[in-house]
């Protein structure tokens, strides 16, 4: 498995300043190089998306490969709180609620008001703070405040142990930790110009970019230091900062990935702790009470001290562009996310599929489990076809497993999904699905459900076509390996083998989005990217856009 857990204890880690930028003129130094220079010395430059175009991670002639390798996946949650004597504890919880937004690694930052301290680890929450492993710990975590962090999972070097946050830093005023959701497109000129003024770098993420732009702002006070830094970014960020006795949240202009700010009721009359987390389940599981999104391009600054809460617009507002793909797939069914309950938007959208693409003289309809229950179910009542769990997805399979072989690795899907032949033999089956990504799980399940007996099998996915990657917060596949984008709809039910296929149509998925429609990203159907991704495709055509 790539994710034994390691646990660190750090209270500092990155020097902000290389103090002697080049020692040696006649070499180009490694920490200041231009890109245009020496692209090949620059593998960080293309780091989100090379991660993205791997599936699997060889290991001399076995393959580790990623269950859920298939979906796109959303690279983090986060979560703070602040005003309670146990907020590292929370945190923890809080975690466990978000595990389904990153399972490589979790780590949380905690303040005692004067002293930051940090705890990471890979693996899951509750293999990073699990408290039978000695030296380990939140019980170290002490203080009213702590921010936390879930990180998506991957083969390969993605699953370092140094790119597990929250980040923790010292600076010249003070501590700061920060933990991030989002992607930067703009990260690789960020980090030459910030190498080449002398930055040292200890991971390979974007984040680590904005602790060190927040480091050599000459801005006062902090929250213009975060506003200068946050002016330098493009792409999409959910950031929360701690820092001894303050924390910051903040949300970008366009607002891409979620945010949502809550209230803890205490005991005694004691005042509500304030919570922070990218969806409300995790408000749901610690007790707290859903306030209220945290706008696009707002910021607000709880003192831990007196948890006087202010908030201010950072940045000038643009065109909000919510993750659409939060509702279809990443966010939990129970969680409201963009203010929409999810559950109510993933069955509208299998309602108006079934209105769009009925299949006449189907006899059941199963979702392929967990995320396309709620679309199967509108699929279902509005189409008056049956609902029936057809297929059992198996909740004690590790994330990833070893495959050794081409015909093993064809059991892969057996192992994470189990047919009910009672259900499915005989049968026309309508199987709906949440999404297609590179369409070879789909090309399995299509033949698992043949091989339990199906008469016919129908595959009607509740979202459009994916047809480019996404540059802001989700690992997806390059463009190339997107199925849709490599063939239309008939070719790609010729490739998974349904007796007939049908998506979501875009103008649908707007229709049911109403008014709201132009306020949400859309990118991966449509190839309309509201932040354009140029430094992706031709990182050498671009001079570094930070360059004070
Ligand atoms: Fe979400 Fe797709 Fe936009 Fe990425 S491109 S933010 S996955 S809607």
């Amino acid at each position: 498995m790539a994710t034994a857990s390691t646990t660190t204890t750090t209270t500092t880690r990155f020097p902000t300043r290389n103090p002697n930028p080049n020692p040696n003129p006649k070499l180009p130094h490694l920490l200041s190089f231009k890109s245009s220079r020496y692209p090949s010395l620059l593998p960080h430059l293309h780091l989100r998306r090379r991660f993205s175009s791997i599936s699997a991670a060889s290991t001399g002639d076995q393959t580790i490969v990623p269950f859920d390798s298939e979906k796109p996946r959303e690279e983090c949650g986060v979560v703070g709180i602040v005003g309670h004597p146990d907020a590292a504890h929370l945190c923890s919880l809080a975690l466990h609620a978000l595990q389904h937004r990153g399972q490589e690694g979790a780590g949380i930052a905690a303040s005692d008001l004067s002293t930051l301290r940090s705890s990471t680890g890979l693996g899951l929450v509750s293999e990073v703070f699990d408290p039978s492993k000695p030296g380990l710990s939140l019980s170290s975590l002490t203080g009213p405040a702590a921010i936390g962090h879930v990180r998506y999972s991957t083969a390969g070097a993605a699953a370092s142990i140094h790119n597990v946050q929250p980040f923790l830093a010292s600076y010249r005023f003070g501590q700061l930790a920060v933990a991030h959701n989002g992607n930067l497109v703009n990260y690789p000129s960020l980090r030459s110009s910030l190498e080449e003024k002398g930055s040292i770098f200890n991971t390979s993420s974007d984040t680590e970019a904005i602790l060190h732009l927040i480091a050599t702002s000459k801005s006062r006070p902090f929250l213009s230091r975060v506003a200068e830094a946050c002016s330098y970014l493009r792409g999409a960020y959910s950031l929360l900062f701690l820092t001894a006795d303050k924390l910051l949240a903040v949300r970008d202009p366009h607002g891409f990935r979620p945010l949502v700010l809550g209230r803890l009721p205490r005991a005694n009359g004691a005042p509500s702790a304030v919570v922070f987390a990218s969806e409300t389940c995790a408000l749901d599981l610690i007790g707290a009470k859903y306030e209220r999104e945290v706008e696009p391009g707002e910021a607000i600054i709880v003192d831990a001290r007196t948890l006087d809460i202010s908030t201010s617009c950072l940045m000038p507002s643009k065109p909000r562009k919510a993750c659409v793909f939060e509702l279809i797939y990443f966010a939990l069914p129970q969680s409201l996310v963009f203010s929409h309950p999810v559950y109510e938007s993933r069955y509208s959208f299998g309602a108006t599929l079934a209105a769009e693409s009925p299949v006449p003289g189907a006899d059941v309809v199963i979702p392929v489990p967990d995320s396309g229950f709620f679309a199967a179910l509108g699929f279902s009542e509005r189409s008056g076809v049956p609902f029936q769990q057809g297929l059992i997805r198996s909740h004690y399979v590790g994330r990833t497993f070893i495959q050794p072989s081409q015909a093993i690795r064809d059991l892969g899907v057996k192992l994470k999904l189990s047919p009910i032949k009672g259900i499915l033999a005989g049968k026309s089956v309508v199987v709906v699905d949440d999404s297609i990504v590179r369409g070879t799980t789909s090309s399995k399940i299509v033949r698992l459900i043949r091989d339990a007996g199906a008469k016919e099998v129908h595959m009607r996915i509740a979202s459009p076509p994916i047809i480019a990657s996404c540059y802001y917060g989700v690992d997806t596949p390059s463009s190339e390996e997107l199925i849709s984008n490599r063939m239309d709809i008939e070719g790609v039910r010729k490739e998974i083998g349904a007796d007939s296929l049908a998506f979501l149509s875009l103008e649908s998925l707007r229709g049911l989005l109403g008014d709201e429609a132009p306020s949400f990203c859309e990118a991966c159907f449509s190839g309309d990217y509201p932040v354009p991704p140029v430094e992706y495709e031709d990182v050498n055509s671009k001079e570094p856009l930070y360059v004070a």
